[in-house]
């Protein structure tokens, strides 16, 4: 049946197209189809013949040249670099990745090509090496993390081993659906009564698809790091899809895990949400063997969760299953964060999962879409559920910020901001940096050196390189001035131990971001050894502080702490000024909550809370009840919801 299926498209997609366009077979590519040729260049010259095929099918096309027609990769970099050197970039410029599964070369360039150059390009490249060129400019630099992203996909085992992956993904999603029933349930496997370990499971009488797969990376007790997968009778060959919202770890961090237990299947994700999952993977595994622990997967691991991993755009509407559709749009929380939306059965059912999200702007995104036309179940985070999670407005929290660094400044201090690598630690560069650009005299925060340590640059670089992903004001502003707030003259990369010692001992006032952002070790807490004693100096926190952390005991009032130095615990006093800013949060306050669900509420049938504390989760629930007059509840760990 699934053959007939392609075997259908296949007799009509080669009626349509001519002898010169030499298509030697149609496969399934995960979820779209492949056309497989042995001219690719004959395609690229004629854009129409895949876009008109696209629209008569209604299936996504894609082009790709025939293995044994491509030349072998050495010979195609000599070519690349031939071709891109004619047009002014130097050969370190020039950096070239193949994935030889899709039988496409990524070209990292310093700038983007103007459009009509680039089609020259593309064209001459495809006609003397066959492979297939995607671009993107970084602007600045690569980080490492894409080595080890595409030494998964250049593979040892032959290209046909690779290819299989894919178009096993598409035969599974392309089955003919077998079992009738209308039955749909959803299973919280974990970040429901708690913030960690995302993990729910959508169930219909044809599919099993995970939402997330996080670790709860505080968690004191075994039982509650993992989302609970061991309590279903689920087989992991069962699955048909597992789909991440955003790379950090209380969603992303055990994924790999299921790679390791045998799980085959792909991982849907948007394009920058891989380079930041895989940067932050790799820290949470190095993080782990440093402590002592063996870490619960490896490299190779990691590396079998990108071969398996399939990129998409927002808004682009994607067959996942027989009888399920997937559709990402923005989430406004972290770059790459995706509203995951479910069109189940022909339509019969719509769920939504708002992953972590922002239903406001703030600097760094646009706030999170709310345009759906259907949606009948909403299952809605509630890190900030609570009566009293009213966040005060953002340019209200941005100037308290600002008053407060330049008295710091003023009297030559120094500013430690403890801060995640993803997302925050971005976010509170452009209020420096819109804050040193300040009209407003009162507000305005002299230019002092920013130092910036751990993760942060590499994830600084990779939100340069998806521009198009960010606010509308930060893609303006490098536009117009080729300015961004993540690479100025006064941003300073700590690259080396020797530099945070130079750092700590250089005289006068500077702003210092650091990982981690709970002060659960990283190189801040190095900086707070050395900071804490100066009154003068000030700790600022801009994120959520969780129990337990000495970032929260330090915010509560502990002021004599013991760390952890070379081996031995000394005791350090903090006499710096502390200071606990609420308002930065890429996550919605309860005011952003009850605005979002208010915007789709003619749609919806149903909500579920997930992703929050226990009261903050009644709390959200009992509200969206009464005021929408809305069946709402609270999900609990391993309780199964039949969607009606
Ligand atoms: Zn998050």
């Amino acid at each position: 049946m699934i053959k007939n299926n392609l075997h259908k498209v296949s007799i009509e997609i080669l009626h349509k197209l001519s002898q010169t366009t030499e298509v030697t077979r149609i496969t399934y590519e995960g979820p779209a189809i492949a056309i497989y040729t042995k001219s690719p260049e004959v395609f690229i010259e004629n854009p129409v013949l895949i876009s008109e095929l696209a629209t008569k099918f209604k299936k996504r096309l894609l082009l790709r040249s025939e293995p044994d027609v491509r030349l072998d990769i050495n010979n195609a970099i000599d070519i690349l670099y031939e071709i891109l050197e004619a047009k002014g970039f130097s050969r370190s410029e020039i950096h070239i990745f193949f994935d030889s599964i899709r039988g496409e070369v990524h070209i990292f360039l310093p700038k983007y090509l103007p459009g009509d150059i680039l089609r020259k390009v593309t064209i001459d490249i495809v006609k003397r090496t066959k492979w297939i060129p995607k671009f993107r400019a970084y602007y600045y630099e690569i980080p490492h993390v894409y080595k080890m992203i595409y030494s998964a996909l250049v593979m040892k085992g032959g290209e046909r081993v690779s290819q299989r992956i894919l178009s096993n993904i598409g035969e599974r999603i392309f089955r003919s659906p077998i079992n009738p029933s209308q039955d749909i349930r959803i299973v919280g496997l974990g970040g429901v009564q708690e913030v960690g370990r995302s993990a729910i499971l959508v169930e219909t009488s044809e599919s099993k698809i995970l939402l997330d797969f996080g670790v709860k990376v505080g968690s004191q007790r075994r039982s509650e790091y993992m989302p609970r997968i061991d309590a279903l009778d689920l087989i992991l060959n069962d699955l048909d899809a597992v789909i991440l919202s955003h790379a950090h770890l209380d969603h992303s961090g055990l994924i790999p895990l299921l790679y390791k237990f045998g799980y085959r299947g792909p991982v849907y994700m948007t394009e920058p949400t891989l380079p930041l999952t895989v940067l932050l993977l790799k820290d949470f595994i190095d993080i782990a063997e440093k402590s002592g622990f063996t870490p619960l997967y490896n490299d190779n691991d990691i590396r079998e969760m990108i071969k398996h991993t399939i990129i998409l755009r927002y808004n682009q509407v994607t067959d996942i299953s027989p009888d399920i559709k997937l559709t990402f749009s923005n989430a406004g929380h972290i770059l790459g964060s995706a509203l995951t939306h479910l069109h189940i059965v022909e339509g019969i059912y719509n769920i939504l999962y708002t992953g972590d999200f922002k239903f406001g702007r703030t600097r760094l995104l646009e706030p999170a879409y709310h345009e759906f036309s259907r949606v009948e179940s909403l299952i809605i985070e509630s890190t900030y559920g609570a009566r009293n999670d009213i966040l005060p407005p953002r340019r209200e929290v941005e100037r308290f910020f600002a008053v407060e660094v330049k008295k710091v400044l003023d009297r030559k201090g120094k500013i430690l901001i403890p801060t995640p690598a993803v997302g925050r630690a971005q976010e509170m560069l452009a209020v420096i940096h819109s804050l040193i650009n300040s009209k407003d005299e009162e507000y305005r925060i002299p230019v002092v050196p920013v130092y910036i340590d751990g993760m942060i640059d590499d994830a600084n670089k990779i939100h340069i390189m998806y521009l198009e992903y960010l606010s509308n004001a930060i893609r303006g502003l490098f536009r117009e001035s080729g300015e961004n707030p993540f690479k100025t003259d006064y941003i300073v990369s700590v690259d080396r131990p020797s530099r945070r010692d130079e750092v700590i001992n250089e005289r006068g006032p500077a702003i210092i971001l650091s990982t981690s952002g709970m002060l659960q070790g990283g190189p801040v807490i190095e900086y707070l050894k050395h900071l804490a004693g100066d009154p003068n100096n000030s700790l600022m926190f801009v994120s959520y502080q969780a129990e337990g952390t000495l970032g929260r005991r330090i915010v509560d009032g502990e002021r004599s702490i013991d760390i952890i130095d070379n081996g031995r615990i000394v005791t350090i006093h903090i006499d710096m000024n502390v200071k606990k800013f609420d308002g930065f949060t890429g996550h919605s306050d309860r005011r952003q909550l009850l605005g979002f669900v208010s915007r789709l509420k003619h749609l919806l049938k149903n909500v579920y809370i997930v992703h929050g504390e226990p009261t903050k989760m009644k709390s959200l629930s009992t509200t969206i009840a009464s005021f929408f007059k809305l069946p709402a509840e609270p999900l609990n760990l391993l309780e199964t919801i039949y969607l009606k």
